[in-house]
């Protein structure tokens, strides 16, 4: 694997709870279900396996919350990435219906599981603001309230002065307050994760990365890196922008983009009170989104689009630094002490992708950037699926794997769509 710069937020991991302890596979057998990645899909799937009262195994090739779950933003967003009568017009009132109820469901999912299990996570849920950048995006804003408040969600239009006051900042023309969404730090909420799949009576194992899987009749053997291996008659992979050649051509489904973040040093009170006063977190209409929220230690974070490769150095953050001040120029001057990326797995139509290329396996990828509250109930869906045979259970039926043309290039495509966007966007 790649070793991304810097290894990880070291924000989140200064500001969580200390994990659960964990560690390698260093004996074969066999589980019930073995769940491979540690990231919110897979602990959620760990946990809600065991709560049904199957004996799930789950390996991580480092550490809890190695990949995006351990590095994004904490914002808990409802809903996928299309509006609910776009999802309609797509898969028809049945399905389309259905779906949208499930991306509904996904920020309660997360913060309903935090309170039963009393989770140490900090958080907060004042809802989420998305701010629109042009006059085509309020249009869009004004459909996806009206969209949401006639499916009985908390969602209100902004005008310009009322997103000014709760964004804190004029560079906005109006927005959306959908009162579902909320903030919690990632790594805390993972590692929570953990110790209720472990309370559960789940078996984790980290630093193992799992390096192949043959299946043998209705048998799978699960190969570790460290030598070990498990059978059993079902997997569920969930590695996501991680994944590597385990399966193959899954890699190849996706766009496994690098999402970039910068967080300033605490504000001072005063300066807290101008930026996002009310606690909401925020997103924009742009293409090339920038997302912010203060977090509880309150640091502003920002993050949005950088270089496709791996970051080299400070630099590679410094478009996001130059942004924080003509968003917030009362933040003018403030220094950073936090930098880090992860990758975010998109997908060719914006949906999450389940496929089952062989009996007993189930494979889910693609998170659009929207994995908090997605990856969590998609981890309860997986779960029911498995313990119940319930097919129904599933928000999307599994597709074939099938790559995206010319994917090898996919790296020259994505600049030059981004170049793109970032023309559409307009200047920041
Ligand atoms: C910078 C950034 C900001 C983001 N901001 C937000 C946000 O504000 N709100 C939001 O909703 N979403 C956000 N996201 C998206 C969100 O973080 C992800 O959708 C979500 O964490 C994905 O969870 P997951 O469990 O599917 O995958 P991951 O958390 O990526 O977990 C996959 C795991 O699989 C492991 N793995 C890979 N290969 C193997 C192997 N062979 N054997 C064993 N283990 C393996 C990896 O080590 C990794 O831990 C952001 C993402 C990034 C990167």
């Amino acid at each position: 694997m790649t070793e991304p710069f810097p290894l990880g937020p070291a924000l989140w991991a200064a500001t969580a709870p200390p994990p659960p302890a964990t560690a390698p596979l260093t004996e074969s057998g066999r589980a019930d279900v073995v769940v491979i990645g540690g990231g919110f899909c897979g602990l959620s799937t760990a946990l809600h396996l065991a709560e049904a009262g199957l004996k799930p195994v789950l390996l991580e090739a480092r550490e809890i919350g190695f990949g995006g779950s351990g590095r994004n933003g904490g914002q808990v967003i409802p809903g996928l990435k299309h509006d609910p009568d776009e999802l309609v017009a797509m898969f028809g009132p049945e399905r389309g219906e259905r779906l949208a109820a499930f991306g509904a469901g996904t920020a309660d999912a997360v913060f309903d599981l935090i309170d039963r299990h009393r989770m140490d996570v900090p958080r907060t849920r004042t809802g989420w603001i998305q701010g629109a950048h042009t006059d085509e995006g309020l249009a869009q804003a004004e459909r996806r309230a009206e969209q949401w408040a006639r499916r009985g969600a908390p969602t209100r239009l902004l005008d310009k002065a009322e997103a000014d006051r709760l964004i804190g900042s004029e560079r906005y023309r109006g927005g959306w307050l959908d009162g579902r969404g909320g903030a919690v730090q990632p790594l805390a909420y993972a590692r929570g994760l953990a110790k209720a799949a472990l309370a559960a009576g789940a078996v984790l194992h980290t630093d193992t990365p799992v390096a192949g899987l043959s299946r043998r009749g209705t048998t799978w053997t699960v190969r570790t890196g460290r030598g070990p291996s498990l059978t059993t008659e079902r997997v569920v992979l969930c590695t996501n922008g991680y994944s590597g050649d385990l399966w193959p051509r899954l890699r190849q489904t996706i766009i496994a983009a690098n999402s970039f973040q910068v967080a300033t040093v605490p504000l001072s009170d005063n300066l807290r009170r101008t930026v996002l006063p009310e606690g909401q977190v925020s997103s924009d209409t742009r293409k090339l989104l920038l997302y912010f929220r203060l977090d509880h230690t309150g640091r502003l974070l920002l993050g949005g689009r950088g270089p496709f490769r791996e970051p080299r150095g400070a630099a590679d953050w410094a478009h996001l630094e130059r942004i924080v001040p003509k968003l917030f120029p009362q933040l003018a001057g403030i220094d950073f002490d936090h930098r880090w990326c992860g990758r975010v797995a998109v997908t060719r139509d914006y949906l999450p992708h389940l496929h089952a290329p062989e009996p007993g396996l189930l494979i889910d990828i693609g998170c659009q950037g929207r994995g908090v509250g997605l990856q969590t109930r998609m981890g309860q869906a997986i779960a029911r699926f498995v313990a119940r045979d319930d097919a129904d259970a599933l928000p999307v039926a599994p597709s074939p794997i099938t790559p995206l043309p010319l994917h090898g290039l996919h790296r020259l495509y994505a600049a030059a769509v981004v170049a793109w966007y970032r023309l559409q966007d307009g200047g920041l």
